[in-house]
C-alpha cells in the first residue's frame, strides 16, 4: 500500500490528485499486451470522486487506504470461486426436470460449459450446492395438506392446489410458497449430482433446503433469511473476492444465489450459457437485476480471461467501485474524525459507520 501510494504521489504532497489517480488507473487497467484500456476522463473522475469522499479534489492517505483495501487490492489480486448450483438428477431428468417448464430449457445443456470451465479455468475455489429436502418439505405439492393455508392465500383448500401454484401458509411464521413436485429428497437418486458433472477434488458441497418448514432457493440463505448455510463462511475464510455462479435454475436458485452474493459484497458474475432456467421472462428479469446491482452476466468463453484478470477488468473494476460507494465510511467526510481505516482494515468493517 505504502509503495503504491508513494509511487503515484508524484508531487510528494501526501495526497493523490486527479492526475496522479489517472496514472494509477492506466497502470491498473491494461489489456493482455500491457496497453492501457481506454477510459475517458469523466469515467476516471467519477471513480476518483467515489474515493475522494471529502470531495476536496485530493485523496488523502486515509482515503487512499480505503481505496487500496476495498478496490485496488481486489482488482490486482482477485480470488475467484465457481459456485455450481443444483446440477442434480431431479432437475435434469427426474421429477422436476426443467425441460417440462415454460422456457423449455434442457438441464443437461449446463454440463458441457460447466465441465469445460472446471477443466480450463484456474478458479481458486469450487463450490457445489445441493437442494436437499426432507420428505415432509413445505415446497412439495403433495404435502400441501400438512400445513394450514392462510385466508389470504390464492387457494385455501388444499384439494384445489396444483403444481406451480403460489400459496400462503399460515405458519407461524407466515410463508409464501411455490408448490413443486417432490424433488431432491435427501439420500435419493434425484438429489445426487448429475453423474456427468465434474466434481473438483477439492470442491466443497453445500446443502440447502433441509429445514422442512422453509424453502431455500439461494445457496447462502433460506427464503425467509432465518438461517444461513455454511457457504458465506467458507468463501470468506478462503478470501474469495469474485464469485462465478451457474447451474439450475437460472431464474430461481442461480439468481437467488447471485443476488445474495452481490448483497454480501462479492463481485458477482452469472455465467449465462452455463445456466438453464424455468421461465423466459423471469430469466431476463434476473439478468437485468444483476446488471443493475453492479453484477455481470457473461458467457463461459469469457471466464478464463476474467479469472486471470486479463479481460473486462475495467468493467469489473468500475462495478466494484460502485459497490465501494455503497459501503463507504462517511466519517471519512470529516477529515478530523477520529476514525482510522488502517485499524479497521477491510471495507466490510466500515458498514456500521454509514
Ligand atoms: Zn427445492
Amino acid at each position: 500500500m505504502e509503495a503504491c501510494f508513494t509511487a503515484f504521489d508524484k508531487d510528494e504532497d501526501q495526497a493523490i490528485n486527479i492526475n496522479e489517480f489517472t496514472a494509477l488507473c492506466k497502470a491498473l487497467f491494461r489489456n493482455e499486451k500491457g496497453k492501457p484500456y481506454k477510459m475517458d476522463s469523466q469515467q476516471i473522475s467519477d471513480l476518483f470522486m467515489i474515493f475522494n469522499v471529502s470531495g476536496d479534489g485530493s485523496m488523502s492517505k486515509q482515503e487512499f487506504v480505503y481505496c487500496w483495501n476495498g478496490w485496488i487490492k481486489k482488482i490486482v489480486r482477485p480470488v475467484s470461486a465457481i459456485i455450481v448450483v443444483d446440477v442434480q438428477n431431479d432437475f435434469i431428468s427426474g421429477s422436476l426436470a426443467i425441460k417440462n417448464c415454460q422456457a423449455g430449457h434442457q438441464g443437461e445443456d449446463v454440463l458441457e460449459p460447466i465441465n469445460r470451465m472446471l477443466d480450463t479455468v484456474p478458479f481458486d475455489k469450487h463450490f457445489y450446492s445441493l437442494d436437499w429436502h426432507p420428505a415432509n418439505h413445505i415446497s412439495f405439492v403433495d404435502n400441501v395438506h400438512m400445513r394450514k393455508l392462510a385466508p389470504e392465500s390464492s387457494k385455501t383448500n388444499p384439494n384445489d392446489c396444483q403444481t406451480y401454484d403460489v400459496v400462503v401458509f399460515e405458519g407461524p411464521p407466515k410463508v409464501t410458497q411455490a408448490l413443486w413436485p417432490a424433488h431432491c429428497v435427501q439420500e435419493s437418486w434425484g438429489a445426487e449430482l448429475h453423474p456427468d458433472l465434474k466434481v473438483h477434488p477439492q470442491g466443497k458441497q453445500v446443502y440447502k433446503g433441509s429445514n422442512p418448514e422453509v424453502d431455500s432457493y439461494s445457496a447462502f440463505f433460506d427464503n425467509n433469511k432465518i438461517s444461513k448455510t455454511v457457504l458465506e463462511e467458507m468463501i470468506r475464510k478462503e478470501g474469495c473476492t469474485d464469485l462465478y455462479v451457474c447451474g439450475i435454475a437460472t431464474d430461481v436458485c442461480v439468481a437467488s444465489t447471485a443476488f445474495h452474493a452481490i448483497e454480501l459484497g462479492f463481485r458477482t458474475i452469472l455465467v449465462e450459457d452455463a445456466s438453464r432456467g424455468i421461465k423466459l421472462d423471469d430469466i431476463q428479469k434476473a439478468f437485468e437485476r444483476i446488471r443493475t446491482e453492479h453484477g455481470l452476466v457473461c458467457n463461459s468463453n469469457e471466464v478464463k480471461a476474467m479469472v486471470q484478470g486479463r479481460d473486462r477488468r475495467p468493467e469489473l473494476g468500475v462495478k466494484l467501485a460502485h459497490e465501494c460507494r455503497k459501503s463507504i465510511i462517511y466519517p471519512l467526510k470529516n477529515k478530523n474524525s477520529k476514525y482510522n481505516p488502517v485499524q479497521n482494515g477491510d471495507v466490510n468493517a466500515n458498514q456500521n459507520g454509514v
